[in-house]
C-alpha cells in the first residue's frame, strides 16, 4: 500500500509537467493552423491575469527558444538569424525566436502562432528592442509595462508608504490600458469576474510556489532546482491563472510535503548543497548538471527561479475584493523582486544562504544574457564580504554552444569540489 502511493506521488511533477507542456505546444499549434489570435509575453510580468480573461493563448519566446537548446538544434536556428544579420554577442533568445519567424513559426514541439498583439515590461531591456522586431515585421500594437524598480538594493517599499502607493496608482492606470487594448484585439468584453477567478488560480500557484521552494530546506533536498526547476517554471509560466495550473501545484506541493514527510531526496547521497546563480547551461543541460550530481552535489535552490517565475517566489496573493488595485500591487512587487534577484544576485543568494544550509555556490554568468551576467563578479565579491560561502565562477551559455567548453568546465567544477571536500574536512577535524 505505502509503495502504490509512493509510485503515484513521487515523481509526478515532472511527468505532469511533460504532459501539460506538451498540451500548450498544441494549443499553440492549433492556434497557428487556424489563424488564431495569440499574445507574445515574456516571463518577468507576463501579465497572464489580463490575457486569461481575454482567453488569448500565451507564447514565451523565451521558452521557446530555449527549448531548441534543449532540443540541440539551437545553433541552427543562431546561425540562420546571425546570417539574416544578426550579431553573434546579442540575446541567443531573441536570434533563436527571429529564426523561428523567419521559418513561419516551425519550432521542434510544434507550430508558433504569429503575434495578435505583444506585452512586455522592462525588467530586460531587451525585451524592448525584441518587441520592436514584432512591431516591425507584424504591425501588431506592442504594449510595454513599466514597472519601477527599487530605488537602491535592499531598500524597498510596501504598500502604505507614499512612493509604493505613487507606484502602484501608476502601474494600475498601465493597466487599465492594457484591458482597453485586449478589448480592441480581441473584440471582447472585459470581464472583471472572470478576473477575479484566474486570479484565485493564481493565488493558488504563487501559494504553493512559495511553500515548494521553501520545502527544499529539507536535508535531503526535494527537488533540483536547476533541472526539476526548470520543469516546474514552465507549467509555472504557461499555465498561470489557469485551472490547470493550480491543479498541478497543489499536487507538486502535495508531492514535496510527502517527500520531506518520508526524507526522500533528490539524490541517493547528498553530499554538498548548492546554490546557483545566472542562466542555466541549456546547450548540453543534463551533463551540465552531471557535472555537480556525480559528486554528489545538487542545487537547492536559484535566484533563476526566483526571477524566471516573474517573482511568483514571494507568493503574493491578489485581494478578490478589489481584483484591479490589487493586480497592479501584485504586478509591482512581484516584477520588482524579479529585476532585484538579478541585478542584486547577492542579496537574493544571503536570503537563500541563510535559510538553506548552503555548501556552495555556483555563479555561471553566460556570454549572451547581459542582463543577468553584467555584475555577477562584483555581486560575488559582495557576497564573499558577507557571508564565508565556497563560490566556483564559471562561464557558459543558455543558447550557443560554440561557447560552452564542456572539458573546461569539468577541470573548473571538478576543482571546485575537491576544495569543496578538503574543506568539509578541515570542519570535522576541528569540530
Ligand atoms: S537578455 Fe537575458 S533576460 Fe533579457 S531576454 Fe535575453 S535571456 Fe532574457
Amino acid at each position: 500500500m505505502e509503495k502504490k502511493l509512493t509510485e503515484g506521488i513521487v515523481g509526478r511533477g515532472n511527468q505532469d509537467g511533460a504532459k501539460l507542456f506538451k498540451q500548450w505546444f498544441e494549443l499553440l499549434n492549433q492556434t497557428a493552423e487556424t489563424n488564431g489570435l495569440a499574445a507574445y509575453v515574456f516571463v518577468m510580468g507576463s501579465m497572464a491575469e489580463i490575457l486569461q480573461v481575454f482567453n488569448l493563448p500565451m507564447v514565451f519566446p523565451e521558452i521557446n527558444s530555449l527549448q531548441t537548446a534543449v532540443r540541440r538544434v539551437a545553433h541552427e536556428y543562431l546561425n540562420e538569424a546571425e546570417d539574416y544579420g544578426y550579431s553573434p554577442d546579442i540575446c541567443g533568445y531573441v536570434k533563436a525566436d527571429v529564426a523561428l519567424q523567419l521559418r513561419g513559426g516551425n519550432h521542434p514541439m510544434g507550430r508558433i502562432p504569429k503575434p495578435a498583439l505583444a506585452v512586455l515590461t522592462n525588467a530586460c531591456n531587451t525585451y524592448i528592442k525584441w518587441g520592436e522586431i514584432w512591431e516591425r515585421m507584424y504591425g501588431i500594437p506592442v504594449f510595454v509595462l513599466d514597472v519601477p524598480g527599487s530605488r537602491q538594493g535592499g531598500l524597498l517599499t510596501f504598500s502604505g508608504d507614499v512612493s509604493f502607493e505613487n507606484d502602484r496608482r501608476y502601474v494600475e492606470a498601465q493597466i487599465r490600458e492594457l484591458i482597453t487594448l485586449c478589448e480592441e484585439v480581441t473584440g471582447k468584453k472585459f470581464d472583471i469576474d472572470r478576473l477575479r477567478e484566474v486570479q484565485g488560480y493564481a493565488n493558488t500557484m504563487n501559494r504553493s510556489w512559495k511553500r515548494i521552494l521553501e520545502l527544499n530546506q529539507s536535508r535531503p533536498s526535494l527537488f533540483n532546482a536547476l533541472t526539476d526547476g526548470t520543469i516546474y517554471l514552465g507549467v509555472f509560466n504557461g499555465f498561470r491563472g489557469l485551472k490547470e495550473g493550480a491543479e498541478y501545484f497543489q499536487d507538486l506541493q502535495e508531492e514535496m510535503e510527502y517527500k520531506a514527510a518520508n526524507g526522500i531526496g533528490t539524490l541517493t547521497d547528498e553530499k554538498y548543497r548548492l546554490v546557483f546563480a545566472g542562466v542555466p547551461c541549456y546547450p548540453i543541460f543534463r551533463r551540465f548538471n552531471e557535472l555537480f550530481t556525480n559528486w554528489g552535489g545538487t542545487f537547492v535552490n536559484s535566484t533563476y527561479l526566483w526571477f524566471a517565475s516573474g517573482g511568483g517566489n514571494r507568493g503574493y496573493e491578489y485581494d478578490l475584493d478589489r481584483p484591479i488595485e490589487s493586480l497592479a500591487e501584485g504586478v509591482l512587487l512581484s516584477v520588482r523582486d524579479a529585476m532585484n534577484s538579478m541585478f542584486h544576485q547577492n542579496l537574493a543568494l544571503e536570503e537563500i544562504i541563510d535559510s538553506y544550509d548552503i555548501d556552495g555556490v555556483i555563479f555561471n554568468p553566460i556570454k549572451s544574457c547581459r542582463t543577468v551576467s553584467t555584475g555577477l563578479a562584483d555581486g560575488r565579491r559582495a557576497l564573499m564580504a558577507s557571508r564565508g560561502i565556497s563560490s566556483l565562477f564559471i562561464e557558459s551559455d543558455m543558447m550557443d554552444r560554440r561557447v560552452v567548453s564542456e572539458a573546461q568546465l569539468k577541470n573548473r567544477i571538478d576543482a571546485f569540489f575537491e576544495g569543496l571536500a578538503a574543506r568539509k574536512q578541515r570542519e570535522l577535524t576541528t569540530a
